[in-house]
């Protein structure tokens, strides 16, 4: 079992440091990475997708290539082109909105760049992470979609299921539900109320690969598969969901290795907008550069041993 602590190249979703754990079992190696603030019942659903990585494998894949989106945190207009750079041939690109201590103003400047850097042919997609309510959806929605020239869709504007369906009715965006599913009782709401037009799906948070692939067969939503911000190996999982989906008509949110500042292995990088499907396994040198320290070692320890 390693312990790893990886910086991020620039902050995401309010933390610098990544950290998760990868273990290895007799059909590979896995990762099990919830977010800190997460409780023990929630780690315990990502601990079932590393179990199902470590154990039994994945399905096989329908596709040997899965198209990918460029991420693009909260940055400042100015350093658009370097983080696109990241992404060789994505030609599209999901834009985070919304974060916190930044101003509509500062996401428009972004979008613009986005929009610049793409050209007219690109794909425009912003993810808001639940943070607004659906007057402010409503008001900024359209806004945003003319700085960009256009909205492939926008993740998660609001937190309630309820929400996202009336920001669907009164607004021409999409709208796809990435916590309305991930983080839900009942995953299947969103298309019940007719709430999203896409539906975002990640590996770890749903309990694997299989989990994934149940859901998307009764969602009956077009799917987007994201990783959680993980090293290469747990994008892995995700690229073998995205590789055995029978349909797969957007880019998915796996090309997400450059938003660490180092890899546990050879990273899964874009070429030329898609990613092999293929399972890497750590390399020694890569584990001695993201090992983490005995503290935060110690912690994930705890966290396993109290679901388990
Ligand atoms: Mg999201």
């Amino acid at each position: 079992m390693h312990v790893y602590a990886i910086p991020l190249r620039s902050r995401f979703r309010d933390i610098d440091v990544r950290e998760g754990v990868l273990i290895e079992g007799n059909a590979g190696w896995a990762e099990f990475s919830p977010f800190r603030e997460y409780g023990d019942a929630e780690a315990a659903t990502w601990w079932r997708a590393a179990r199902e990585a470590a154990d039994d494998g994945w399905p096989e894949p329908v596709r040997d290539w899965v198209p990918v989106n460029a991420t693009v945190p909260a940055v400042s207009p100015s350093q658009v082109v370097e983080v696109l750079s990241r992404f060789p041939g994505c030609t599209t690109a999901k834009v985070k909105v919304a974060a916190a201590g930044q101003s509509p103003g500062e996401d428009l400047a972004r979008l613009e760049a986005v929009r610049d850097a793409l050209g007219p042919m690109g794909r425009v997609r912003i993810d808001a992470n639940a943070a607004w309510d659906v007057d402010t959806a409503i008001r900024l929605l359209p806004r945003y979609a003319d700085a960009a020239q256009g909205l492939e869709y926008v993740e998660q504007p609001c937190p309630s299921v309820e929400d996202l369906a009336e920001v669907r009715r009164r607004v021409s965006v999409p709208i796809a539900a990435d916590e309305s599913i991930r983080r839900a009782e009942d995953p299947l709401r969103v298309a019940r109320l007719d709430a999203a037009d896409v539906a975002v799906l990640k590996v770890q948070p749903m309990g694997g690969v299989r989990a994934c692939l149940r859901i998307a067969e009764q969602i009956g939503l077009p799917v987007v598969v994201s990783s959680a911000l993980e090293t290469s190996i747990g994008i892995a999982a995700g690229v073998a969901l995205a590789a055995a989906l029978p349909e797969l008509p957007y880019a998915c949110g796996l090309a997400t290795a450059s938003l660490l500042e180092r890899d546990v292995t050879e990273p899964l990088t874009a070429v030329d907008g898609f990613l092999p499907v293929r399972r890497p396994e750590p390399t020694p040198e890569g584990l001695a550069a993201t090992a983490a320290d005995k503290s935060v070692q110690e912690w994930w320890n705890l966290r396993i041993a109290r679901i388990v």
